[in-house]
């Protein structure tokens, strides 16, 4: 029975070539390769199932491999060449022999089919893990520049501002004493000179924890003090805007290995923003508690977390973790005033990133929550600083 069947595959090989060939021309699988798969599914005629399939996948491997345009027009001249066959074998054999050869080279074409997918979409698959890897290594080429830019502009711009401020330190003991025009002038140039500065400062930081490069001097701190230091530099500011500063005693009152200028520069930002973004008449409140009493080690004696609550504007929930990135200053713009404790008046948006910078590379946490942004009832916002109480020096 199967010789019939072969001899009548190879009398008519051409004949379903030429017809396959001529139903869709423009298919990339040629005139030989169709004839090399027809004798491939003659030799497979009366062998095993295994067998079969096996030679099937050696015949994919070799003839299609990775090529996805050839594996896709592979699958539709296997189906070509089924429906050829299949109408032939009814008009030239009686039915029911016509059927049963039909199910000798039907098992032939439906492993053709199974390997030439499972190459279409393996290929499909790597490609698309190749398309990752690029699109991965451009946006780290971009981030990289994007840093190097930062850097760059910053430690540029550092150094004629220095030179600026030195010329302005000299003119300042120049000025003649009935001269009070120019020395309000030369006051403003010099509290722009500052903000500068401190822009300047804080993109280098921002880059520095960016590159996790960021030093942290450990020493013990008494945090109590060192929040002291903020509210006095601050009260000022506090004051000409009528917003209450209310610091309660931390809840603990031993020292903790910190850096006390990071944590100064942390807090400093938190008590700026809780001013920035209240409005006149409101508060702004510190306080404390003990958290996580049982994580205990040689080092570390559970955490403080010390609250920055303020009854401002507030921040939208779904903001509340953005706020952290850099950049990212959530106050419509047309909103900001030039002063960096004026009310909404906006900033660069590294504030945050660089308190987060801080706090992590404390081994702390930082977040914020908020009922709402609400620029009329004011639901406010606090900014937890969740810190180790670390009573010895890290390694
Ligand atoms: P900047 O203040 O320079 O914009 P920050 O990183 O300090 O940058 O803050 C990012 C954004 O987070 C701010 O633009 C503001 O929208 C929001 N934000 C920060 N602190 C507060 C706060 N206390 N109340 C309400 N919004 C805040």
């Amino acid at each position: 029975m199967i010789e019939n069947l072969l001899n009548w595959l190879q009398q008519n090989q051409r004949l379903f070539r030429d017809s396959v060939l001529q139903r869709d021309p423009n298919l990339l699988p040629d005139g030989e390769s169709i004839i090399i798969f027809l004798n491939l599914l003659s030799v497979c005629l009366g062998e095993k199932g295994n067998t079969q399939l096996r030679l099937i996948q050696s015949w994919a491997f070799s003839n299609i491999g990775d090529d996805q345009a050839l594996a896709n027009d592979w699958l539709i001249m296997i189906r070509l060449l089924k429906e050829t066959i299949s109408d032939l074998i009814m008009t030239d054999f009686p039915a029911e022999q016509g059927l049963l050869y039909w199910r000798e080279l039907d098992r032939g074409f439906t492993y053709a089919l199974i390997e030439i997918t499972r190459l279409a979409s393996s290929s499909d698959y790597s490609k698309m893990l190749a398309y990752i890897a690029e699109l991965q290594r451009q946006t780290e080429v971009l981030e990289q520049s994007k840093s190097n830019f930062i850097t760059v502009a910053a430690h540029e711009l550092r150094t004629p501002l220095t030179v600026m401020e030195g010329y302005a330190k000299m003119m300042q003991g120049l000025i003649p004493p009935d001269c009070s025009q120019l020395e309000l002038m030369l006051d403003g140039f010099q509290n722009g000179l500052r903000r500068l500065k401190s822009i300047i400062g804080d993109m280098i930081d921002a880059t520095m924890i960016d590159a996790q490069t960021l030093s942290i001097y450990f020493q013990p701190v008494y945090l109590d003090k060192l929040l002291q230091m903020v509210v006095d530099k601050l009260a000022d500011s506090f004051a000409e805007r009528n917003v209450k500063l209310e610091v309660r005693p931390l809840v603990l009152k031993e020292p903790i290995y910190g850096d006390p200028s990071r944590l100064y520069q942390a807090f400093t930002k938190l008590l700026s923003n809780g001013l920035k973004y209240t409005p006149d008449g409101g508060q702004v409140m510190v306080h404390s508690a003990m958290v996580r009493q049982d994580e205990i080690n040689e080092e570390i004696h559970g955490y403080i977390d010390i609250r920055f609550a303020d009854t401002g504007i507030g921040i939208y929930s779904s903001d509340l973790e953005e706020i952290f990135k850099k950049f990212v200053t959530k106050t419509d713009v047309a909103h900001h005033s030039s002063g960096s404790t004026k009310f909404r008046g906006g900033g660069p948006g590294l504030g945050l990133p660089i308190v987060r910078g801080i706090i992590n590379a404390h081994g702390g946490r930082v977040w914020a929550e908020s009922l709402g942004f609400d620029e009329v009832r004011c639901p406010g916002s606090t900014f937890h600083v969740e810190l180790p109480v670390r009573v010895k020096m890290p390694n």
